[in-house]
């Protein structure tokens, strides 16, 4: 171990050890050349393993960066700033936490994970939360049928929508998978049919009826294997049906760290931990923490469309990501390499929280603002991708959506722009209507209110046109009968 360079020394390491409520000034470690000439200091070289690895994920190198203890009272924390984009982008918080206290890192070690700390999380959620009352049982009831893996028998089974499943979240990747057609159904439903396929199950359903298993749970709900994927009208009651297969779920685990259906859960399958870590001073070791939702932010597994309303409307996630795992309600998580138990965690769109807010309008178009950067194989599928998150919340008494246009405010929703910062314009998605803003990608402001009375109320007292929409057969419809229609 080297010894600390000037700046580092006047950082209260072992007092912050002794005393986590000890207050700590910032320091400035200066910019990115100057932490990396003091090579022998034990904490510039943490500090710069870290930036590096983020510097190759995000292209960053003129960076500052400061110091300071962090709101959790035991961690220190550094953050590193692009110059000239400080404000735009925000910081990339670097944790680095000291490893002898209670509800601090862990050393993580590439052994299979446990499933104990799942099961536990879970139980604390069941008995303490409210996470899993956000579906009623007459939504559940709406469902025409649910298929699901049974993990025991290795086959396609029909369960009672009522039964515990447990639903998969993956990416796809283009890659040829093994998926439900008409002409395999048959063979698929008899006990041990998937048996016979084993080789050709890719490696994250694979790991995930592992998971089930060893859980000793039964039902695995996985897209490629639940719905007949050369069966437009099965296809198209499953899309629908998304937002209740999702949400009514056990849990979903969510295969955030893979970029195809091959890429495996890691930790089910092998997996090559590396934890920034190192000790700083004698008896003080220092380990670098990615909270995962800054970890979710840059994955691939967040460009994808799909994926959005899977995460969003699930209600209990465990999280293969980073060659570690982490649990996620709507009330907690937990994460492999912090000890302790769950720690609160803030809902990141209150509109699809169990105790839905009244701007309806307003969290829709906060949605739309994070979804529409992402990215799908078929244009098309930007708004099936969504249909669950607009059918839950433009249902009933906002008169469906056309095109992902939520037709009970058509106006307000026709009048968005791009700001044009940074010369980042609009890219068209060809094969979606140019008057929506699912016909485009990049960053929306909407010119209407953020308060949806003020919405409704321009709209009844500003606006004096009716919609039509010329349908495929070339007559006009009324948009807002078009909506009801595809509604039903
Ligand atoms: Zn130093
Ligand atoms: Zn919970």
């Amino acid at each position: 171990m080297g010894s600390l360079c000037d700046i580092c020394r006047t950082i209260p390491f072992r007092e912050i050890q002794e005393n986590p409520d000890l207050k700590i000034k910032r320091v400035k470690l200066g910019d990115y050349d100057d932490v990396n000439q003091r090579v022998s200091c034990p904490f510039c070289c943490l500090a710069l393993q870290s930036i590096r690895d983020v510097a190759d994920r995000l292209g960053y190198s003129d960076t500052a960066e400061y110091l300071r203890k962090d709101c959790f009272g035991t961690s220190i924390e550094v953050q590193w700033r692009q110059q000239d984009r400080a404000f735009e982008t925000g910081a990339f918080p670097l944790r680095y936490t000291t490893g002898s206290f209670p509800s601090l890192a862990r050393v993580v070690h590439s052994e299979p994970v446990s499933i104990d700390p799942i099961i536990s999380c879970l139980e604390d959620c069941e008995k303490g939360h409210q996470c899993s009352l956000s579906i009623s049982d007459e939504d559940v009831e709406k469902l025409p049928f649910l298929r699901a893996i049974d993990v025991r028998q290795m086959c396609v089974a029909y369960i009672p929508p009522s039964t515990r499943y447990v639903a998969l979240s993956y990416i796809w990747g283009g890659a040829p998978a093994l998926y439900l057609q008409r002409a395999n159904i048959r063979e698929f439903m008899r006990p041990g049919g998937l048996k016979t396929y084993d080789d050709e199950i890719p490696a994250t359903i694979r790991d995930a009826i592992e998971l089930v298993r060893k859980m000793n749970l039964e039902y695995l709900w996985v897209d490629a294997l639940c719905l007949i994927q050369d069966d437009d009208e099965d296809m198209t009651i499953g899309i629908n049906a998304m937002s209740i297969i999702y949400e009514h779920s056990y849990f979903t685990i969510v295969a955030a760290g893979g970029i195809t259906a091959h890429s495996g859960l890691a930790g089910v399958s092998p997996r090559n931990v590396s934890q920034v870590k190192g000790e700083i001073v004698p008896g003080v070791s220092l380990i670098e923490i990615y909270p995962i939702g800054d970890l979710l932010e840059i994955a691939y597994y967040n460009r994808r469309a799909w994926t959005f309303q899977e995460f969003h409307l699930s209600r209990r996630k465990v999280i293969f990501h980073n060659n570690m795992l982490y649990y996620q309600c709507m009330k907690g998580s937990w994460s492999e390499d912090i000890q302790g138990v769950p720690i609160e965690s803030r809902i990141r769109y209150r509109a699809l929280a169990p105790t839905r807010p009244g701007q309806m309008l307003y969290e829709f178009r906060l949605i739309i603002k994070d979804y529409t950067i992402r990215d799908a194989t078929y244009q098309h599928d930007i708004v099936n991708a969504m249909v669950s998150i607009y059918h839950k919340l433009l249902g009933r008494e906002y008169g469906g959506h056309l095109f992902a246009v939520p037709v009970v405010a058509f106006d307000a929703f026709l009048c968005f722009y791009n700001k044009d910062d940074h010369h980042k314009f609009l890219e068209r998605r060809e094969s979606l209507p140019s008057w929506t803003w699912s016909g485009w990608r990049g960053d929306f402001y909407w010119a209407c209110s953020s308060d949806d009375n003020e919405t409704l109320l321009w709209i009844a007292d500003s606006t004096w046109i009716v919609w039509y929409l010329r349908d495929s057969y070339g007559d006009l419809k009324l948009v807002w009968e078009l909506a009801q229609g595809q509604h039903k």
